[in-house]
This record gives C-alpha cells, structure tokens and sequence, in this order.
C-alpha cells in the first residue's frame, strides 16, 4: 500500500519478551521491537578506551528516552549520530539513541540497549 509503512513498537505483548531496567525493574521494552542492524540485533563494540559493550537494537524503547546533543564522535554506525539513553523512571544509562545524518537514511533512529542493563523474563 503506498504510503503504508510498518509502525514498531504500535504494539507490545503477544507473547514478546519484556526488557526491564536492571535498576528500577520498570518495563522499557519488548523482543517484538528488536530490530536488526548489519543483520544482527545483538552486537559487540570497543570503544576508543579499550572497554566492550555488549547491546541489542531496538526500533522503539517506550521506556527510555534519549538526553543531550547528538553527536557522531566515534560512532559505531557510519550515518548516524548518537546521545545518551536513560531510563524514563529511574534515570539509569541504558545505552544509546541513534539518529540517522541524513534524510535519506533507513532507519531514520534506534537505540542501543545495554545486554547488562536490561532484566528480562
Ligand atoms: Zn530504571
């Protein structure tokens, strides 16, 4: 259908996995919003001090929302810039927001969730 697209994260439940913060135990997300990035939605990056993180991509994270300016210094996604993740209810770093440069990029955002920041069940 034109102009039709798909809405992620319109829905949770359905049986999906629910992601909790590992801080406040409050719901941020689901499996149904995992979103493959470069075919995986689980991914491991060294950052430029030589420390690992280990985080799933996600389309929508209601829980969660992204502070401070955009910035692409040392991004692990060539085209997007990315700003500081936090917890809505208890204000916890989560992870990342990603936000594509251009236009023309798909998709336009997502967020990187810390694997050791998330409870699920
Ligand atoms: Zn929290």
């Amino acid at each position: 259908m034109p102009g039709h697209f798909p809405v992620y994260g319109a829905t949770g439940g359905n049986g999906s996995k629910a992601y909790q913060c590992s801080d406040c135990a409050a719901v941020i997300t689901y499996s149904d919003r995992l979103l493959s990035i470069g075919d995986v939605h689980r991914h491991l990056f060294v950052n430029p001090f030589g420390i690992s993180f280990e985080f799933y991509t996600f389309a929508s994270c209601p829980g969660v929302v992204a502070h401070g300016e955009a910035t692409d210094q040392h991004t692990w996604f060539p085209g997007y810039q990315w700003s500081f993740a936090f917890c809505q209810n208890c204000g916890q770093h989560l992870g990342w927001f990603y936000e594509a440069v251009s236009k023309d990029t798909i998709p336009r955002g997502f967020w990187g969730l810390l694997v050791t920041h998330l409870l699920t069940r």
